[in-house]
């Protein structure tokens, strides 16, 4: 099931839509190991946006945003990566704007290095009176078997082998670094993922699944709109 799509639509036929809610998909454009697509989070958040509106009254999807704050991808060559106050400023003018149209903004972000750039844009949208909300992928550490997964490892490749099975070379899939995140950070800060792992994997592929990544999806969603009813039940005037 697919959400309506806001660049499919005419002003006038938005109109008819009775459209308040705007889902906006935040993607980035990096590095995903040797098996995964540069755009694997763009296509991620877009199917998480998709699905999440489909079950939202009067929720539209917007066109995706596929570039986010990758620095830390850049020693991999073709890492695109807009950097964390440009990121910000794009967000607090593409609400503001979209506020003009829609009582809400939820933003999903399929990156999870866009949230610093994307809760200090949440602050200061809030601040001025803005209506939004912003997500990002969190797993249940049970769900894949471990706690070290954070860059096109296990959880990733499961993803893209459900949402575009075309697009991952599993026999390309290898170990990356394994150590928990913590333990990586001075040296993430430093030096960027490529000086930790040189496949660019920080976790491990193995044993993901099409069918795993159909489950960790469904959970993303579920709790995506469970988020979102939250918001609108202690807002009600909306
Ligand atoms: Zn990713």
């Amino acid at each position: 099931m697919t959400g309506q799509r806001l660049g499919s639509q005419s002003w006038r036929s938005l109109a008819t839509l009775d459209a308040s809610l705007l889902v906006v998909p935040l993607g980035a454009t990096e590095q995903h190991g040797p098996h995964l697509p540069l755009d694997a989070d763009t296509r991620i958040a877009s199917a998480w946006a998709d699905r999440v509106a489909a079950r939202l009254p009067g929720a539209v999807v917007a066109p995706p945003l596929p570039y986010g704050s990758s620095g830390e991808h850049q020693g991999f060559s073709g890492t695109l990566s807009i950097g964390q106050q440009a990121l910000r400023g794009v967000l607090i003018e593409l609400v503001r704007s979209a506020r003009h149209s829609f009582e809400l903004v939820v933003l999903l972000s399929g990156h999870a290095g866009n949230a610093e750039p994307v809760t200090t844009a949440v602050t200061q949208l809030r601040h001025e009176g803005h209506r939004l909300i912003a997500l990002f992928p969190t797993w249940d550490e049970r769900a894949v078997g471990s706690d070290v997964d954070a860059h096109a490892g296990r959880v990733e490749t499961s993803l893209l082998l459900h949402l575009a099975p075309e697009t991952v070379e599993l026999d390309m899939a290898a170990v990356g670094n394994t150590e928990p995140l913590d333990a990586l950070l001075d040296d993430l800060r430093s030096g960027g993922v490529a000086s930790v792992s040189p496949n660019g994997v920080l976790g491990d592929p193995a044993g993901a699944s099409p069918a795993e990544g159909q489950r960790l999806l469904d959970d993303l969603v579920d709790r995506a709109v469970a988020a979102t009813g939250e918001y609108l039940r202690s807002h009600a005037d909306l």
